[in-house]
């Protein structure tokens, strides 16, 4: 019969199973007295945390617990991929508490994008979203841009309370959590203490703020509808921008496609000739072909030619789905889940956007 092993760290449930999820330890650190988990051991050692993912079942309990407690939430959103990483439920679970609501990866976007035009834009989609802010910010956690001011803003607006970091794995949750460690130069040598969440048996990270209350770290949940889970390693460091996204720019008229690798497509099927503005990772290939060749090139060319997929990947990639939009008169995009996004400024045009099945391809108002 198997023991309950629990880390002396934060108290969560110990597994040597799955590097990824919540109380991973080495098998070997079974053999110690005490036992603690790697994220509570990375922090420990390296003052560093790292995000870990739930099942929707834990992270559906920890929404829940959000709403009873008194606490400032801080909801972390990729700029880059802004429905994608946005947790659809959260505004159901605050309850009567303030959500700060910061955008990360701002570096990706071009420079010539105005914050403040971006801010609002963030504002306006929150609410449609069903949520209502106390404020917007935007940050590089990476870059360390923006990462003081957002500290200063949280211990402003949290009026003595507790303070809880949530996001979608990937959105820089850890990144900006390591860069406040570092500003504030905490020694986490004592800092880790089992702080139970409320009606959980989920235990969190928490770094304490000089007044007795706590920044704590939430595991973040894995957002399946990401393009991210149809590729391997090295096909996803073409798709993901390492920096300033340039844009590419086609005049198209009707009746031409453009790839985005293999992952995506665009079919400009009604309306007079068009400029359409293209935000996709530098590395990612985008081809041009008419449409009427579309779907021969796609069916003959997918994973090389059209890549990624790469030849191993293609045939896991689930069959492309489409999408049709009406585009009036007003400057839009058209938003490749976690890949980018084409604006589109013109009037009475028509377009077909094509993803992976379960990838979403949305229609928004234009962010720049
Ligand atoms: P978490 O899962 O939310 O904790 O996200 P991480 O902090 O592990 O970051 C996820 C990925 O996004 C990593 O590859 C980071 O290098 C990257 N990342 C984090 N912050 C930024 C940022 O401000 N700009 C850019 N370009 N990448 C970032």
């Amino acid at each position: 019969e198997e023991r309950q092993v629990i880390c002396a760290g934060c108290g969560v449930s110990i597994q040597t199973e799955d590097k990824k999820a919540l109380g991973y330890a080495p098998p070997s650190s079974l053999e110690r007295d005490v036992v603690i988990c790697q994220r509570c051991f990375r922090l420990k050692h390296y003052n560093e945390v790292q995000d870990v993912s739930l099942t929707d079942d834990d992270f559906l309990k920890i929404l829940n617990g959000l709403g009873k407690t008194d606490a400032l939430i801080v909801k972390v959103v990729d700029i880059f991929d802004f429905t994608g990483s946005w947790l659809p439920g959260l505004h159901r679970f605050v309850g009567k508490n303030d959500v700060l609501l910061v955008g990360n990866k701002v570096d990706l976007l071009p420079k010539s994008l105005k914050k403040n035009r971006l801010i609002n834009w963030m504002k306006k989609s929150a609410k449609e979203l069903g949520l209502k802010p106390v404020d917007v910010m935007l940050m590089s956690a990476e870059k360390g841009q923006g990462v003081v001011e957002i500290a200063a803003e949280i211990d402003r607006i949290r009026h003595g309370k507790d303070v809880y970091i949530v996001g979608c794995t990937n959105v820089g949750k850890s990144t900006f959590i390591n860069q406040i460690i570092k500003a504030f130069g905490g020694d986490t040598e004592q800092l880790i203490t089992t702080s139970h969440f409320p009606g959980t048996t989920l235990d969190m990270i928490d770094i304490p703020l000089d007044d007795g209350k706590a920044l704590y770290d939430t595991p973040g949940i894995i957002n399946h509808h990401q393009m991210a889970h149809f590729v391997d390693k090295q096909e996803l460091k073409v798709i993901t921008p390492k920096k300033e996204i340039k844009a590419k720019v086609f005049q198209l008229n009707e009746g031409q496609t453009l790839f985005f690798g293999g992952l995506a497509r665009f079919d400009f099927t009604r309306g007079d000739s068009t400029s359409f503005t293209c935000y996709f990772s530098n590395e990612l290939h985008i081809h041009r072909t008419k449409l009427e060749k579309a779907d021969a090139l796609y069916e003959d060319h997918l994973g090389e030619l059209l890549a990624p997929p790469g030849p191993e990947t293609k045939d896991k990639l689930p069959p492309l789905e489409k999408h049709t939009f009406q585009v009036k008169d007003r400057k839009v995009d058209i938003v490749f889940s976690g890949l980018g996004w084409v604006t589109v400024n013109g009037t009475n045009i028509q377009i077909e956007g094509y993803a992976p099945k379960g990838v979403n391809v949305t229609i928004r108002e234009s962010i720049i």
